[in-house]
């Protein structure tokens, strides 16, 4: 199989080709058709089986479709930079969840990749980075948030800043990595964040191992329909 017989948008098609991706990984083959048939995803994965684009393609493609419409609901970034201080909420519609401010411009990047020449965009917060740099930049217009939990937290606690209300896909990407601490609380917090309107999210779940913490916290939030590699 390859991505031409994965129905995807023409413009993505284009981005994944530009990637120099040929064929898809086996997590790909099964994850890409599982997402767009609007499943939750549990996989078990490693770095290198080509986890994120695993569930970027098929999440971004759907929202391609809905660009031009998305677009309309934030401020043109011109605007923005005449006048820095209009607050405007980011309200995005997928975020990614990571444990590490590499691993989260390492998705951020990828994300960038699939998103060319589409309205769609991207935007990365993570602690340790300037604060109010990651709010200016999240007020030009959000779509898809990478975030680290800690910082996400910061910024859902501030609600003229970010919103999850509108969140369509929420992705946890290395869970084992972020569950081993005290995060149970926060994750809770962090997964029903997005639940107050919408109530119909869909989970993805990437983690290389599977503990107790991760089986719990699947359980929690996730439909039945897994994917398990
Ligand atoms: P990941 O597991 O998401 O960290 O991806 C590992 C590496 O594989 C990244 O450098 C990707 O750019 C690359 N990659 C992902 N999917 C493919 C593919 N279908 N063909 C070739 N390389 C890929």
């Amino acid at each position: 199989r390859t991505f031409d017989t994965a129905g995807l948008h023409p413009v993505m098609l284009k981005n994944v080709e530009l990637c120099g991706y040929k064929t898809p990984t086996p997590i790909q083959k099964y994850c890409i058709p599982a997402i767009k048939m609007g499943h939750d995803i549990i996989a078990i994965a490693q770095t290198g089986s080509g986890k994120t684009a695993a569930y970027l393609i098929p999440i971004l493609n759907y929202l391609m479709g809905k660009a031009k419409k998305l677009a309309a609901h934030r401020p043109n970034p011109a605007d923005v930079k005449v006048n820095a201080y209009t607050p405007v909420r980011a309200e995005p519609l997928v975020v990614i969840v990571c444990p590490a401010r590499e691993l989260a411009i390492q998705i951020f990047n990828e994300a960038r990749k699939f998103c060319y020449r589409t309205m769609l965009r991207p935007c990365v917060v993570y602690g340790g980075g300037p604060m109010r740099d990651q709010i200016n930049n999240l007020q030009r217009g959000c779509d898809v948030l990478i975030a680290s939990p800690g910082r996400l937290i910061d910024m859902m606690e501030r609600p003229d800043i970010l919103t999850l209300r509108r969140v369509k896909y929420m992705v946890i990407d290395e869970a084992d990595e972020m569950l081993h601490a005290d995060w149970e609380e926060e994750f809770n917090k962090i997964l029903s964040g997005g639940e107050q309107e919408e109530g119909n999210i869909k989970y993805m779940l990437f983690s290389a191992t599977f503990p107790v913490a991760v089986r719990k916290l699947a359980k929690t939030h996730l439909a039945e329909s897994h994917v398990r590699i």
